[in-house]
């Protein structure tokens, strides 16, 4: 079970999100930060949901040390189509999952968006890509973004005892799941079973970004244009739409990202080539 707090409330800052996105934001916080549970290793977790329709992006990341950032992306009026479902919002949609261990290759899943909430989107994601049985109950307001989890433990099928506990957490509401302390909630929801309750683990908002990422972004994408667009107004504006930060740049901050990029590609082969640029 998870619940996000201080968390949720800065993601929330960024952006004025319609009552409708936020929703789908919080209960995608929520679910991003119970399966990145879920996995091993320093692994972290990025979920998206890709839409054609008013909503075109939903973004959440957590990585092992519970570390998140997330944001969403729409098309104002919503109109009529706030009070719809996620299907309505997000039109003909894609769910991406990316997984990324910090050495070695990063995994993707990606399936067809197919079903009108989070939970259910993701619980068709697990039965149909990964063969393993989930349930997902999500809720957010905008407080607190929180969900509970129920896996079953690969190689142990129990049917009868999986049965029971969908039934049991079927009785939660958004309420209680929104204002209840966890020991508290999952005592009233599991009181007939014996129950083992896990020291919690903390997350916390971080966005990552610097000068140097962006900068790399900015010449990875298109090094001639940003040059060009220095050259005629002096310098470029960056914003991270994750957290708000702006970054500008102007020829020396180019100049700068240039070095890092090389001494990145270079740090392999030793140092000299960083010390011949930093030199200059
Ligand atoms: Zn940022």
């Amino acid at each position: 079970m998870v619940h996000l707090d201080q968390t949720w409330q800065r993601v929330l800052q960024s952006h004025d999100y319609p009552p409708a996105i936020s929703a789908l934001l919080g209960q995608l916080m929520a679910a991003t930060a119970l399966l990145a549970s879920t996995i091993k290793d320093e692994t972290s977790l990025k979920v998206e949901i890709r839409g054609s329709g008013p909503l075109t992006l939903v973004a959440v990341e957590c990585n092992s040390r519970g570390e998140m950032r997330a944001l969403a992306r729409w098309s104002d009026p919503l109109g009529n189509i706030a009070s719809g479902g996620l299907q309505a919002l997000v039109g003909n949609g894609l769910l991406v999952m990316t997984t990324e261990p910090p050495k070695g290759e990063r995994y993707q899943g990606i399936v067809s968006l197919e079903g009108d909430t989070i939970a259910i989107v993701l619980e068709r994601y697990f039965r149909d890509s990964e063969q393993l049985p989930t349930r997902l109950w999500l809720s957010a307001d905008e407080q607190r973004a929180t969900g509970l989890l129920l896996q079953q433990i690969p190689g142990e099928r129990e049917e009868d005892s999986w049965q029971r506990l969908q039934a049991l957490t079927d009785t939660v509401t958004h309420q209680e799941l929104l204002e209840l302390p966890r020991e508290q909630l999952l005592q009233r929801l599991y009181h007939q079973e014996e129950l083992k309750m896990f020291a919690s683990k903390g997350h916390e908002f971080r966005c990552g970004c610097s000068q140097a990422k962006v900068g790399e972004m900015l010449i990875s994408i298109g090094r001639q244009e940003v040059e060009e667009t220095i050259e005629q107004e002096g310098e470029v504006k960056v914003d991270c739409e994750f957290c708000n930060q702006v970054y500008l740049y102007d020829q020396q901050a180019v100049a700068d990202c240039l070095v890092i990029r090389m001494a990145m590609f270079c740090i392999r082969p030793g140092w000299r080539l960083l010390h011949a640029y930093a030199d200059r």
